[in-house]
């Protein structure tokens, strides 16, 4: 049955430092972003918190722009936002890529790229990207701020260092080089959840992360120091699907997930010669 709305508290900061305020003293308190993600367990009755931080009227936490060389991307801002930023379709394309295949237009309008991150399911499809471009998440709490790098932030399925009195702040993407590709397979177009997604960087060592096929997002370093090394793509493609671990679940086998990915790795490495 749907949760009751009546039984929900909503705490309402009008700063980033009112909220880490609250997050500090007024535990147990749930962030809420654009909500996409959290109403589905409001829908289903399966939602356990009853009390929320809204987070989203706080604007600071939206704004993209470059910090010296490093690209910063608030954590509030949204797919929308994303696709339509000059800044990161010209650092980073994989992202709009990925943006514009999340959901659909409502989605994409209050989908935040934070929400994906802290949601850490292995199918977020902004994950791969962050893996390659290997940015650094910047978390803040009252008592401060440290930057965790994407790669060290989950640490099993659906589990992550953040803190419980911390915020994801923004999102910090390195200068990059060479072609980057991103890749989404699912049931339909649009409003599908990934079978597969992968997003690649054909850099010296190419880089290639994986969502969808293991508890969390991965990167491939076997496949990537194979083909760095001018190893063979039939090879890499053998690797590739040992390195993974995907598994059977409603949206398809473990199999046709192995072989999937190993046909976009071939794409990947065909597409950016
Ligand atoms: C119909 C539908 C289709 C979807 N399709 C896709 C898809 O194709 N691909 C895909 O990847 N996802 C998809 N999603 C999932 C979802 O839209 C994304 O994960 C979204 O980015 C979550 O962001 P949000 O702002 O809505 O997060 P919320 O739902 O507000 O929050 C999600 C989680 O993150 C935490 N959180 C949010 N922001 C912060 C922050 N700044 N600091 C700390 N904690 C925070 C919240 O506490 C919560 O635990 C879909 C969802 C729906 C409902």
């Amino acid at each position: 049955m749907r949760t009751a709305v009546s039984q929900l508290q909503l705490l309402e900061p009008h700063s980033l430092k009112e909220a880490l305020i609250m997050l500090r003293d007024e535990q147990p308190l749930t962030p809420l972003a654009g909500c996409t993600d959290i109403y589905v367990n409001l829908n289903f009755g399966t939602l356990r918190e009853r009390r929320f931080l809204n987070l989203w009227n706080l604007g600071s936490l939206r704004r993209i722009a470059m910090r010296g060389k490093t690209l910063s991307i608030g954590a509030l801002a949204t797919y929308t936002d994303l696709a339509r930023s000059r800044l990161v379709c010209r650092r980073l394309p994989i992202l709009v890529a990925a943006a514009r295949e999340v959901g659909g237009v409502q989605v994409q309008n209050r989908g935040t790229i934070g929400g994906n991150i802290v949601n850490a399911s292995p199918a977020g499809d902004t994950l791969p990207v962050l893996a390659v471009a290997e940015a650094t998440l910047v978390l803040q709490s009252a008592g401060g701020t440290r930057r965790v790098p994407f790669l060290s932030f989950y640490t099993g399925y659906r589990k992550s260092v953040l803190r419980a009195d911390e915020l994801l702040i923004s999102v910090e993407i390195p200068p990059l080089s060479g072609p980057q590709w991103f890749r989404k397979v699912g049931t339909r177009a649009a409003q599908a959840i990934s079978k597969v997604v992968m997003a690649a960087i054909r850099s010296k060592t190419p880089r290639i992360a994986v969502g969808s096929v293991a508890p969390t997002v991965v990167r491939l370093p076997l496949t990537e120091s194979h083909l760095a090394s001018g190893g063979s793509i039939g090879e890499a493609k053998r690797i590739l699907a040992a390195e993974i671990a995907p598994i059977d679940d409603l949206r398809s086998t473990a199999e046709y997930r192995r072989q999937v990915a190993a046909n976009l790795l071939e794409r990947f490495w065909r597409e950016t010669k």
